[in-house]
């Protein structure tokens, strides 16, 4: 049975005070299920407090992203050494907005996932085309380039302890969803292909969806066979609304 995870990236937002109220919120209703994982993902800075608020409450966290660097000279980094000391779990990586906002790599993604996993964290790997893509008829081109590139760095033994996030780049945070059938083909495709290049486990592996994922759109999304869960951004800020996937996920 494939794992389901849904992760709330709470991307750049949130004082000491806001994340103390959705913390709250979120284990006061959160579900409890075998097979299923909720996990957090807030700013950097936030990730001791989150943990110690969080106590034994059934919810790990993640961080945004990573350095691939063990240590050293790199202002305003953060190493897998230092998310590790904090309990974190899981890492966000190629994020579209890490790829179009900070000029983030395929071969840089592939670094960091490398690293990820040499630490025994989890990457989170996320793909997805943009609308010009998607309206070339290039979307399963692009996201196989993406998973290659990464696939190609690691080795597809390894490639088998990632989590993917599908994320079509036209619907985050535009309120602007994949059909359930778009988002499908596209899970459907990227599973296929790690089959095809050797992966014995492509059928294990969690692939999520994410790009404006609510609580009104979740249920028929997570219905869709080769959907393993959701990466929540603005609707991850709302405990009501989190908690609603979540337990659409159950
Ligand atoms: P939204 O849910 O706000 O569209 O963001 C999705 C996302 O980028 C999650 O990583």
């Amino acid at each position: 049975m494939r794992k389901t995870i849904v992760a709330g990236n709470w991307k750049m937002n949130g004082t000491s005070e806001s994340i103390r109220a959705l913390l709250d919120g979120i284990t006061a209703g959160v579900p409890v299920v075998d097979g299923l994982v909720t996990l957090v993902c807030p700013p950097a800075v936030y990730l001791s407090q989150v943990k110690e608020l969080l106590g034994n409450a059934p919810v790990v966290v993640g961080a945004q992203n990573v350095s691939a660097q063990p240590k050293g000279a790199f202002t305003g980094e953060w190493s897998l050494e230092m998310l590790q000391d904090l309990g974190c779990e899981y890492v966000i990586l190629g994020h579209s907005e890490r790829r179009s906002l900070f000029k983030e790599t395929d071969a840089d993604v592939a670094d960091k996932v490398d690293a990820t996993l040499t630490a025994g964290l989890t990457p989170i790997l996320c793909v997805g085309e943009t609308l010009t893509q998607r309206e070339a008829g290039e979307t399963l081109a692009v996201v196989a380039t993406q998973v290659d590139a990464v696939v190609q760095r690691v080795g597809i033994e390894r490639f088998a302890s990632v989590v993917i996030a599908y994320e079509p780049v036209w619907a985050i945070g535009t309120g602007l969803t994949a059909t359930p059938e778009q988002a499908q083909e596209v899970h459907a495709a990227i599973r296929a292909r790690l089959a095809g290049s050797g992966m014995k486990v492509a059928d294990k592996l969690s692939i999520l969806y994410g790009g404006s994922m609510n609580a009104g759109n979740a249920a028929e999304l997570l219905a869709q066979q080769d959907i393993d869960g959701g990466l929540i951004g603005g609707a991850s800020l709302k405990a009501d609304e989190f908690l609603t996937i979540c337990a659409a996920a159950a």
